[in-house]
């Protein structure tokens, strides 16, 4: 990926949900202008919703994901739904699309309900209104459109839009800790673990974030640390380090330099380093012979190379003197019941989006399990944590 590629995570991802016979492939295709959908019209062919990243003018960078028909004999019941709740939990905005001419049946009904209960904005799409003598009325969060005819898709995009979450609402990374003008120094190590020939995403995220906000940004991997501070006429205003060296790199930045690390910073963007903090705490506590879920989001090759399987496992060792159990699971996985551990450690997350994030914390908070993450657990081991949330003084004083 390149840096000016918007990784997954950082779109908006705009779900389209309806009945089979609503024409909801011809709408997904007439909103993305090419030929998407491959939910098949022979009966219960699959469950899976399929997603495709994009630009989509006016709205920018996006994620369609087109669910299969909600009424599909082939996803009945309980999985149907369980699988249109997972979607749910990485949607921004739910387009329903029904056919204007059979009005809301059930299948509308329940999934309005559950767009309602997951908090989601969403848009009702009247499709096929041009078999209708008389279309029904806009409204806010209703559109009549023609799929068939192209009839005011354009229209249809634009309220997408206005639904989406606005960028302006985001919060920075860590350009909101510096000020234009100021120097922040980034340490990346590269390790075996690296991927060849380019940064992790965190690392990408924030270089952008603070080069975007005009801070002059020095990139050294852990032994050019001390050197590169050297050379700086002042000290920097800020030192993100990769987690793994957290502790070396905390010896050669002085007291005084606010120093925090990328999941640090990923988990406050998300929402999540409130309750990461608490987690952590749960460490202390773990016994022999309890389960550690270690989650990661990378769907494929994992992206933070063997930190999760083989680091962390040896440092959690080491902390708690006890023998623990662990599992693994990584990208969309993520189990349902967590009842059986007793901590859960998640990575920073980059390749999921907030919403799926913040799912899967209070899927932990409901089932009483603590969640902490990589960044945070590391620094916590190491007994540099509340060092390195001091830029956060609600969260430092609690500690
Ligand atoms: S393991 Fe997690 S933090 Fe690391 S690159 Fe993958 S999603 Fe991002």
């Amino acid at each position: 990926m390149g840096l000016n590629d918007t990784p997954m995570a950082y779109r908006v991802h705009i779900g389209f949900f309806g009945r089979r016979n609503a024409g909801k492939s011809s709408v997904v295709n007439a909103v993305t202008g090419q030929q998407m959908s491959v939910v098949s019209d022979v009966k219960g062919t699959t469950t899976d919703p399929v997603y495709k990243s994009m630009e989509l003018l006016p709205l920018g960078p996006v994620v369609i994901i087109d669910t299969p028909g909600f009424d599909d004999e082939g996803s009945l019941g309980e999985l149907r739904i369980q699988k249109t709740r997972e979607v749910l939990q990485r949607t921004d905005v739910a387009v329903l699309v029904a056919d204007a001419r059979a009005g809301l049946g059930a299948c509308e009904k329940e999934l309005v309900e559950m767009f309602r209960e997951s908090g989601i904005p969403y848009l009702l799409v009247w499709n096929k209104s041009d078999l209708l003598e008389e279309t029904p009325e806009d409204g806010e969060n209703c559109i009549s459109v023609s799929a068939l005819y192209h009839t005011k898709i354009h229209e249809l995009k634009e309220k997408i839009g206005s639904l989406a979450p606005q960028k302006e609402e985001r919060m920075r990374l860590a350009a909101d800790l510096v000020r234009p003008g100021d120097t922040a120094v980034l340490v990346t190590p590269i390790d075996s673990a690296a991927p060849k020939g380019r940064l992790i995403l965190p690392q990408q995220l924030v270089i952008r974030d603070l080069i975007d906000a005009d801070v002059c940004t020095v990139v050294v991997k852990e032994n050019m640390l001390a050197e590169a501070l050297q050379k700086l006429k002042e000290p920097p205003a800020l030192v993100v380090t990769d987690s793994q060296v957290f502790g070396l790199v905390a010896k050669e930045v002085p007291q005084e330099v606010p120093l925090t690390s990328f999941s640090i910073l990923m988990a406050r963007y998300k929402g999540l380093l409130a309750d990461a903090v608490r987690g952590a705490a749960a460490m202390k506590a773990l016994q022999d012979g309890d389960r550690v879920l270690i989650a990661e989001g990378c769907t494929h090759h994992r992206q933070c190379g063997d930190i999760g399987t083989v680091k962390l496992p040896a440092w959690l060792k080491e902390y708690t003197g006890k023998e623990l159990r662990y599992e693994f699971c990584s990208g969309m996985e993520f189990p349902q019941d967590l009842g059986k551990f007793r901590l859960i450690l998640h990575c920073g997350g980059c390749m999921l989006n907030e919403r799926e994030m913040r799912s899967r914390q209070r899927r932990a908070a409901e089932q009483g399990i603590p969640m902490t993450n990589y960044g945070v657990a590391i620094a916590c081991m190491k007994g540099i944590l509340k060092r390195s949330i001091s830029m956060f003084p609600h969260l430092a004083e609690k500690l």
